[in-house]
């Protein structure tokens, strides 16, 4: 099985059994609400080929679907499903008003030309049709996709049939075609929350050093916050390789000369280490911002002196890097917790799209309704005596099942 279907599934199962559901529940919560998959025709690269997509809808009791689209080479079904699943528990535990879905198109897309680009996002406009829409399930970005296919998604959407409020199909989008400013720095403002939180309970103090796998939106815009906090940013890396300081990373040199388009490995910064190797240097805060199912087993046995795991990325780590972590009494705060900033970032967007009241400082509602997803699951998670991801799949399922209608 896919391992971040698999992964999942694990935190389903863990809320499942911490509240004692039945049988019946346990597998409606495994299987989705609805799926579409199709098959494109399109060019790649010149060649004519046709890519698979898929739209699911794992939970869709709490609102309309919500949950990006990726563009990635290996993306498959079950995949997509786990993230989906990841989305409903997600903006379950954020209390949004959202089931959770997602979107995946089996492509590469640095294969794609700009014009090839453009007509697979028209192809999958009129693919999803009525599958979506703002009412029904909203698409946004995710990796391998950005703001320019969300702009091109509701383009061509919109010409595809007579909607209201065609905008709010999608968020994610730029700017100037009514996405939100807030939501660029969205995901790893609620990651930097979710961290101080952690804090607060851990008893850690600002000069804990933090390691970040991953130097996109997400961790590089995380490491600046931490950065401004007072930690020691002691390594990151991106997929050309890692850099590494025990004093602490110059982080504003870094992330500029990787807005300037310099590869991280390139940069003249600390010395250099392999990717991967940044995970496992013994910093006290290790954050995965980068890769699905990167921390097994093998790797948490090189995590035991690490004080907190925030998974920034969907899914960084496999139940047996989940078990072996518990086991080793490092303490994890769950995907479903610490990104949920990007959704709730999305969520005013929508709003916005959808001609309803807004918030005069989206940035601030951001961090504040994660902030308070967290200190909910915190506060579960001592009560009940059980880990965060168990209390955050727990406070999630109990929302989910509360606006399940009985059959
Ligand atoms: P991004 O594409 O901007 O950045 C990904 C980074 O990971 C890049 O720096 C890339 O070089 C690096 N990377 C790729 N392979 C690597 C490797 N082998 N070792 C080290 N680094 C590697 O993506 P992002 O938007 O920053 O998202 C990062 C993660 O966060 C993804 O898992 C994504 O699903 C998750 N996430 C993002 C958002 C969001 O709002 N952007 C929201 C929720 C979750």
């Amino acid at each position: 099985m896919n391992p971040l279907l698999r992964t999942a599934r694990h935190t389903v199962q863990l809320g499942v059994e911490h509240l004692r559901l039945g049988e019946t529940t346990r597998r409606r919560l495994l299987v989705p609400d609805r799926e579409l998959a199709v098959h494109l025709p399109i060019r790649v690269g010149g060649e004519p080929r046709i890519v698979a997509a898929w739209r699911i809808q794992h939970d869709l009791a709490r609102g309309a679907g919500k949950g990006g689209v990726r563009f990635a080479p290996e993306v498959d079904r079950d995949e997509v499903l786990g993230l989906a699943a990841t989305m409903s528990l997600k903006n379950a535990v954020a209390d949004l008003p959202y089931g959770g879905a997602k979107g995946g198109v089996c492509v590469n897309p640095r294969e794609l030309d700009e014009d090839e680009r453009a007509a697979l996002v028209d192809a999958l406009a009129e693919a999803f049709g009525g599958f979506v829409g703002p009412e029904i399930d909203i698409i946004g970005p995710d990796v391998g996709t950005g703001p320019g296919d969300m702009d091109r998604f509701v383009a061509a959407w919109s010409a595809s049939g007579s909607h209201d409020r065609p905008e709010a199909v999608a968020t994610g989008k730029s700017v100037d075609a009514g996405g939100l400013e807030a939501r660029t720095g969205a995901t790893a403002a609620g990651c930097h929350e979710a961290i101080r939180v952690a804090r607060d309970h851990l008893d850690l103090s600002t000069g804990a050093t933090v390691a970040i796998q991953g130097f996109g939106s997400v961790g590089r815009a995380l490491a600046r916050l931490l950065a401004d906090d007072g930690h020691a940013v002691v390594a990151v890396s991106d997929s050309s390789g890692g850099r590494h300081d025990p004093d602490g990373l110059d982080v504003d040199r870094l992330a500029g000369g990787k807005e300037d388009g310099e590869a991280l490995a390139d940069i003249d910064v600390g010395s250099g280490v392999a990717s991967i190797e940044v995970l496992t240097l013994g910093a006290d805060i290790v954050v995965p911002a980068a890769l699905q199912s990167v921390i097994d087993a093998d790797l948490a046995d090189q995590l035991a002196h690490t004080a907190l795991v925030v998974e920034a990325a969907n899914g960084p780590c496999t139940v047996s890097g989940i078990e072996r972590l518990g086991s080793l009494g490092v303490t994890v705060v769950p995907d479903i917790c610490a990104n949920a900033g990007g959704v709730t970032g999305s969520y005013h967007e929508w709003r916005a799209s959808m001609g309803r009241s807004t918030v005069d400082d989206p940035a601030a509602a951001i961090r504040s309704t994660v902030a308070r997803c967290n200190r909910e699951v915190w506060e579960r998670a001592d009560r009940d005596g059980i880990d965060l991801r168990t209390a955050a799949s727990a406070v999630a399922l109990e929302r989910i099942l509360d606006a399940t209608s009985e059959v």
